[in-house]
């Protein structure tokens, strides 16, 4: 479930999103890069590339429908067990489970289970339960809660989003509200006064942190970016150039000398950008460089004015590069 603060973030995005491409037969013809444009800033870039390819798939082979079927749902990139449960229960009322971190959070407390909920054992208990309730609510004991302002079209769609719902208000990590919660008297972790510890989560992989150099180059009114690769981390956006730098001794001098075989003209220090991807803690130290025009370049680097630059869907680390330029500029 999205936070507060992450809805904040994301309507304008959706709100773009929906004025350029308000159906599946535009998201299917849409160039990839406006694509990428326009999912700017929200990370998690596959999403975008798997939710064109979708609506591509769709408008051939579903002659432009989302398809009712779970099993069809899953033949689509980028739409597993979760997503297809969700879009199943809540959109079509089918009796599908979901399991996120609420509804495990709330499952574990409910039948106090103690073991790690990835354990893949624990996890395949997880998916029964929730399954299990589920298929009961086809039973039709729900009520349908119809006055809420969001649209619940039957008993699944309502189970399967009050267990979201629960976890995320009620039956929270930390002080969760037993209290107040509906289910108070069906709790065993709250019968046997367990409820802190559980879920018990092993811990998670430490955070290993990494250290990235980027230079942003200037000539005649233009700079140097290049594009990701394909497969890497955020492939097809782009980026100033940039060097992983984590041996001690090794200065944004040395690395420019070391990448464009020539020593810099002198390096302005910009602000540092911190960022984290997965496990990843990154740093980047951007300096403004000066470019002769002499150099030879490699053929992954282009030039770009900063109307095109804006025009680019660029990381979020190297947007906030480029917010620092304009604003010096
Ligand atoms: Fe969670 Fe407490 Fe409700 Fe049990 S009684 S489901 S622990 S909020």
């Amino acid at each position: 479930m999205l936070q507060q603060t992450q809805v904040k973030t994301v309507i304008p995005y959706w709100e773009r999103w929906m004025q350029e491409l308000p159906d599946i037969k535009s998201l299917a013809a849409a160039r990839p890069e406006r694509v990428l444009k326009l999912w700017e800033g929200l990370g998690y870039y596959t999403r975008a590339r798997n939710l064109q390819r979708t609506a591509q798939i769709l408008a051939v082979e579903h002659r432009g429908r989302f398809p009712r079927k779970q099993a069809d749902m899953l033949a689509l990139p980028g739409i597993g067990r979760y997503t297809s449960g969700a879009i199943s229960s809540i959109a079509f009322n089918s009796p599908a489970p979901i399991l996120d971190g609420n509804i495990v959070r709330v499952l574990t407390r409910l039948f106090a289970i103690a073991r790690d909920p990835r354990e893949p054992e624990t996890n395949a208990r997880l998916w029964q339960l929730a399954e299990y309730l589920v298929q009961k609510a086809t039973s039709g004991n729900l009520p349908a809660a119809g006055s809420l302002p969001f649209v619940i079209s039957g008993p699944c769609s309502a189970l399967n989003q009050s267990l979201m719902e629960l976890g995320a208000l009620v039956c929270t990590p930390k002080l969760p509200r037993c209290r107040e919660c509906p289910l108070r008297s069906e709790c065993q972790a709250f019968a046997q006064n367990r409820v802190e510890e559980l879920p018990k989560v092993a811990a998670r992989a430490k955070t290993t942190p990494r250290n990235f150099i980027a230079f942003a180059i200037e000539w005649k009114g233009r700079w140097l970016l290049r594009q990701r690769p394909a497969g890497a981390v955020n492939a097809h956006l782009w980026e100033f150039p940039n060097f992983e730098a984590n041996q001690s001794g090794l200065t944004p001098t040395k690395v420019f000398r070391r990448q464009f075989g020539v020593k810099p003209d002198g390096l302005k220090p910009l602000e540092v950008i911190r960022h984290s991807i997965t496990r990843y803690r990154m740093t980047l130290r951007p300096f403004r460089a000066p470019w002769q025009g002499t150099e030879k370049l490699k053929n992954e680097f282009v030039w770009r004015n900063a109307e095109e630059v804006e025009a680019l869907a660029l990381t979020s680390a190297h947007r906030k590069l480029w917010r620092q330029l304009v604003s010096y500029a």
